[in-house]
C-alpha cells in the first residue's frame, strides 16, 4: 500500500515520514475526490471540519464558548473564520459528539450564524448547563431538526465514505447514569483504504462497549479520546485501532494536563506519530482515499 505522510509548514516541506510515499515534491494531493479533515485548533476542545469528495461539509464539535470567566469563543474565534475562509455556506451535518463545553459550546455561535445547518446529530444526553441551553436555543430557533444516532448506523456523508456510528450502542435513556464523556458520538470513517476514528471523548466504559461489539477499529489517522487523556486510549482498545498517526486536541498548558504521559508512551511504543493542535496548530490531513497527506498551520 502506497500510503505518505507528509508534513507541511506553509508552503515549506518540513519533514517527510513513511518513505513509501507515493507523491513527489510538495504538491499537495490536488484534484477531484479529496476528503480533507481539519482538526482545528481550538485551544483546550475539540472542532473538526469535514469536506468530502461529495462536497459535502460536516462539523464535528466546536470547541468552547465564550463566558465572562474565559472570553475566548472558539466558534466566533475559529470554527467561523475557517468555515469562511473556506468558502463554506452550509454543513451538511453538525456532530455534537457530547454536551461538555469544550464540544458544544462553539456550535452556538455557529448555529446562530449566517451558515445554514441541514442537521445536527446528538448523542441525545442533556446538560444542565447554559452552554447546553444556548445549544438548544439555536437548534429550536433555527427549526434545526436533531437527530440521535440509531445503534451502527451509517451516516450519509455521499456515497465515497463510509461513516459509521460505533458508540453510544445503547438508547439514551439506557445510559444517562453514565458520566457525559462515555456518552460521545464515536465515528469510524473510511474513505478507500484511509481510515479514520473519531473518538470526542470517549473513555474506558464507551471503549468496552465498542469493543463488545466487534467493530472492527483499525485506523490510519486516529483522533486521541478526550484530548490524550489517561481516562481514554485503552491499551486494547489503541492496540486494536493501530494508527499511523494520533492527533492530539488540547490547549497550551491546559488546567487538566492533558494530554498524559500513559497515551503517549502507548502512541510512542506503537510507532504513531503524534501530532497536537497546542504544538501545531491547526492539522490537516488531505487524502485521496489511496495515500494521505498532513498539513499543519
Ligand atoms: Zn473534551
Amino acid at each position: 500500500m502506497n500510503k505518505g505522510v507528509k508534513y507541511f509548514s506553509g508552503f515549506l516541506l518540513a519533514v517527510a515520514l513513511f518513505l513509501t510515499a507515493s507523491t513527489s515534491g510538495p504538491a499537495v494531493l490536488a484534484g477531484k475526490d479529496i476528503l480533507k479533515i481539519t482538526f482545528l485548533n481550538v485551544r483546550q476542545g475539540d472542532s473538526a471540519v469535514i469536506q468530502t469528495p461529495d462536497n459535502k461539509v460536516i462539523v464535528i464539535d466546536g470547541g468552547q464558548l465564550g463566558t465572562r470567566y474565559s472570553r475566548f469563543d472558539a466558534g466566533e474565534e475559529v470554527l467561523i473564520p475557517f468555515l469562511e475562509k473556506e468558502g463554506i455556506k452550509k454543513i451538511d451535518m453538525v456532530v455534537a459528539t457530547h454536551p461538555d463545553y469544550d464540544h458544544m459550546g462553539g456550535l452556538v455561535a455557529l448555529l446562530n450564524s449566517d451558515i445554514k445547518v441541514d442537521e445536527v446529530l446528538d448523542c441525545g444526553v442533556p446538560h444542565t448547563t447554559g452552554t447546553y441551553k444556548a445549544y438548544v436555543k439555536a437548534i429550536k430557533g433555527k427549526k434545526i431538526p436533531l437527530k440521535i444516532p440509531e445503534k451502527g448506523e451509517v451516516l450519509n456523508w455521499g456515497d465515497k465514505l463510509r461513516a459509521q456510528v460505533i458508540a453510544p450502542q445503547v438508547p439514551p435513556e439506557k445510559r444517562m447514569n453514565r458520566n457525559l464523556n462515555n456518552n460521545s458520538i464515536v465515528i469510524k470513517l473510511d474513505y478507500g483504504e484511509v481510515s479514520f476514528l473519531l473518538t470526542g471523548d470517549c473513555e474506558h466504559e464507551e471503549e468496552h462497549e465498542i469493543l463488545g461489539s466487534g467493530a472492527r477499529l483499525k485506523a490510519d489517522i486516529y483522533k486521541a479520546s478526550h484530548h490524550g487523556s489517561r481516562t481514554g486510549s485503552g491499551e486494547v482498545f489503541y492496540y486494536l485501532t493501530d494508527p499511523e498517526v494520533a492527533i492530539i486536541s488540547c490547549g497550551k498548558r491546559n488546567k487538566f494536563d492533558h494530554p498524559h504521559w500513559e497515551p503517549i508512551k502507548l502512541f510512542r511504543e506503537t510507532g504513531a506519530e503524534i501530532l497536537r493542535t497546542d504544538y501545531h496548530g491547526d492539522i490537516t490531513v488531505i487524502t485521496d482515499g489511496k495515500t494521505y497527506e498532513i498539513l499543519e498551520d
